[in-house]
């Protein structure tokens, strides 16, 4: 019998500030400034978590993770990934592919496409060959093209055993 699929999209965006570190799928990414946020802002990660909770019909990271509760100020968002890819384990779910697009007029982010799959593949316990980080530019248009904020969509494909009875 063919997996139950589900596709499920996220997006995200975050502004940029001086003083924080720019963190993009777990990884440190030199550029003199980082995204603002209540986590690490790690814009990447917060689309992929979004998609995965849209495929599940679970809501977004907003409502799992309230920026409104000290207990997630600073905290990693590898850390919350891994909490989410827990929710997904208990209601049988598998992640079977993730494409990942950034939009970003700077820096430039394609000397790092390799560590930052890597990272998701090391987190997600998925063949990397089942996962895409890309990137564009805004063609300078709007905040993004104003280089003011890095923004990040995501489309994952689950599949959901289906139960033996
Ligand atoms: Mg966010």
């Amino acid at each position: 019998m063919p997996e139950d699929l589900r596709i499920g999209h996220g997006f995200d965006v975050h502004r940029f500030a001086t003083g924080r570190k720019l963190i993009l799928a777990g990884v440190e990414i030199p550029h003199g400034k980082g995204l603002v946020g209540h986590s690490d802002a790690d814009v990447l990660l917060h689309a992929v978590m979004n998609a995965l909770l849209g495929a599940m019909s679970e809501g977004d990271i907003g409502v799992h993770f309230p920026d409104s509760d000290p207990a997630y100020k600073g905290i990693p968002s590898t850390e919350l990934l891994r909490r989410v890819l827990m929710l997904l384990r208990r209601r049988r779910f598998r992640v079977l592919s993730l494409d990942v697009t950034l939009v970003a007029e700077r820096p430039k982010l394609a000397p790092f496409y390799g560590r930052m799959k890597k990272n998701l593949a090391a987190q997600m316990k998925l063949d990397a060959g089942r996962i895409s980080v890309k990137a564009a530019t805004a063609e300078g248009l709007g905040a993004i093209g104003a280089a003011k904020g890095i923004a990040a969509t995501a489309v994952v494909l689950l599949g959901k055993r289906r139960s033996t009875r």
